[in-house]
């Protein structure tokens, strides 16, 4: 039942002076502010330890969270942001690392982007991204939720609810990659080296056959006892 603690080192994209991109009063880094803070409180409530660059409107300097992200030595890396191009392109797309991490990073993102899908978001895809969070010793992703110059794609995100939407598919992909079972809100956390208390103990039985003939029964139990197995014949009303 024991378990090493799971690391991620989120990245929320802009913030202060730098908006990201812009549509009017709709700003990038907004957006990107609501979903990594949720996100981070999707993983912590899963016992994950969670390094992130801002939880408010403040800028940062990208290369100085990246050296500290390595110094925190995460077991993923995620960087949240949201999308804008020539209005015409729609849809979540996620970057995975291209270095020695390419391959676990696949994974992730794969993941990550099965629970953007399961929202109704589609998907442009798992993409390359030769720079963006190269510097880490872990997997990483970096996505994109949507264009948000892009008026039917920015439905799927134009409130605090629907950002936290995708913050839970995010956190869900990620569990999901770790091997780390959901929990739904409410539910304890799970602790590390957890001990079950005596009264809640299992007992396993271990079952040989079931026979329909006492005979066949006691001819299984001489069989077992012959091989060193204790066994006993427990009557069974059908
Ligand atoms: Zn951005």
């Amino acid at each position: 039942m024991s378990k090493s603690k799971k690391k991620v080192s989120i990245e929320v994209g802009h913030g202060g002076p730098d908006p990201g991109a812009v549509r009017g009063d709709i700003y990038e880094k907004n957006i990107n502010l609501v979903v990594g803070s949720e996100l981070k409180r999707q993983l912590e409530r899963h016992d994950v330890d969670v390094l992130i660059n801002r939880t408010t409107d403040v800028g940062f300097k990208v290369a100085e969270f990246r050296a500290k992200a390595v110094e925190f030595n995460p077991d993923a890396g995620i960087s949240v942001h949201t999308n804008a191009f020539n209005t015409t392109v729609k849809g979540f797309e996620v970057f995975r690392n291209t270095n020695a991490f390419k391959s676990p990073s696949t994974l992730l993102c794969a993941a990550i982007e099965r629970e953007v899908k399961a929202l109704g978001q589609t998907s442009r895809g798992i993409k390359d991204s030769p720079f963006m969070m190269s510097a880490l010793s872990c997997p990483t992703a970096y996505c994109e939720l949507g264009f948000l110059d892009n008026s039917a794609d920015y439905q799927q995100f134009d409130t605090p609810e629907k950002q936290r939407a995708f913050a839970t598919a995010y956190a869900k992909g990620i569990l999901d990659y770790f091997g780390v079972d959901w929990i739904n809100e409410g539910q304890p956390a799970p602790v590390a080296n957890e001990t079950p208390p005596p009264e809640s103990r299992v007992l396993y039985r271990v079952v040989t056959g079931s026979f329909s003939k006492k005979a066949n029964a006691d001819a299984q139990v001489r069989q077992l006892k012959a091989k060193g197995f204790d066994s006993f014949i427990v009557e069974h009303k059908m």
